[in-house]
């Protein structure tokens, strides 16, 4: 159930739906809200609003509408808000804003190291992959590696020369924070937060994500084997926190053939579109782990309509220190650009 706001509600009206709203949930933490169609909601579960409870809501001067859905989402459900979600990459640093979401706009490329190695790798790589064409710039500060004796990142160091390489190249930079007290730190240097695979149903980390000072977009991955309504349920902890800018990103699903790293689930693409209203990007790296799928599959994505693509790049794959069998070179990135974007336009043209 989904309860609008009124905007002219005065600070007691407010007080008085967030008491009831605690009555209502048994809710220890404070009831958050979130900005969202314009207007401030705030979700709570169904199930626990009685009739004399929803009589006693319906009564407040402070609800202007009630929602009622039948699915277990709720801030992030198109049934709830019907137009796309656009959001807005890198409104708060100074470099070359990109929208992801909004209508008609292009795919948004996110290219970059898996890992940030050192200042010349990033560099170098930044420099390349901007002229390549990507809008955004991907590398790892924090790795969450499956092996604690593999390249572990190289922590708040990264983070710096992240924010170093968008001076240089005027790109946004995405990242990942893999606990709740580094939230803060990564969102003082990154544009976008990235929530890996392996973290994603950490409630306490999606929480702290929602509640990101700067309302930094959060990049969702699906977890290894999350169904998408499991995945939709983890973007609501980001929205419920408070933060209405989630992008979902696919990146494969746990399999049994060795042959591929992941199985790349494309009918998520459609699927989540008639299901949410948030953009989704698809990652052709981590999900097939082989580098001579990226191409291929960067140009399925794009023609299954996902919003955008995140792919790994670095100047000499093979001595990467991390995914290096994934990452195609940034020559190969140009190619890639190139044909998505002929695609994104056919298909523009045709539906
Ligand atoms: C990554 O993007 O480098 C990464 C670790 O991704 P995932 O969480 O999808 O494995
Ligand atoms: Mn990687």
């Amino acid at each position: 159930m989904i309860i609008t706001i009124r905007n002219t509600a005065n600070s007691e009206h407010r007080a008085q739906l967030m008491a009831l709203l605690c009555r209502i949930t048994g809710s220890q933490r404070p009831i958050t809200t979130t900005q969202m169609r314009g207007r401030e909601v705030v979700a709570i579960d169904s199930a626990l609003v009685d009739p004399e409870a929803h009589s006693l809501l319906r009564s407040l001067n402070a609800v202007e509408q009630i929602h009622s859905l039948n699915t277990p989402y709720q801030l992030a459900s198109r049934a709830f808000q019907p137009e796309n979600t656009s959001i807005t990459i890198g409104a708060t640093n100074a470099c070359t804003p990109v929208i992801i979401g909004g209508p008609h706009a292009d795919p948004v490329i996110m290219a970059g190291p898996c890992a940030v190695e050192n200042r010349e790798q990033l560099i170098t790589t930044a420099q390349a992959v901007k002229r390549a064409g990507a809008h955004v710039l991907r590398g790892g500060a924090f790795k969450p590696r499956t092996s604690p004796y593999q390249f572990q990142g190289l922590g708040v160091e990264g983070l710096h020369l992240l924010a170093e390489a968008r001076e240089i190249t005027g790109l946004p930079v995405i990242t990942e924070v893999m606990e709740p007290g580094m939230v803060e730190t990564v969102a003082q240097h990154a544009d976008v937060l990235q929530i890996g695979t392996r973290n994603a149903q950490n409630f306490p980390l999606l929480l702290a994500a929602g509640r990101n000072s700067k309302q930094l977009p959060v990049l969702l991955k699906r977890g290894l084997s999350s169904t998408l309504s499991e995945w939709l349920l983890a973007a609501e902890y980001i929205l419920a926190a408070g933060n209405p800018n989630v992008i979902l990103c696919e990146r494969g699903i746990r399999s049994y053939d060795p042959q591929t790293r992941n199985v790349l689930d494309l009918t998520c693409v459609p699927l989540l579109q008639e299901l949410t209203h948030l953009p989704i990007v698809v990652d052709p790296s981590h999900s097939t782990g082989r580098r001579e799928l990226v191409p291929i599959m960067s140009r399925a994505s794009i023609a299954a309509q996902a919003q955008g693509l995140i792919i790994e790049v670095h100047p000499d794959p093979d001595t990467a220190l991390c995914d290096g069998k994934q990452s195609i070179t940034p020559e190969q990135l140009t190619k890639i650009i190139r044909e998505t974007s002929l695609i994104a336009n056919m298909i523009r043209e045709e539906i």
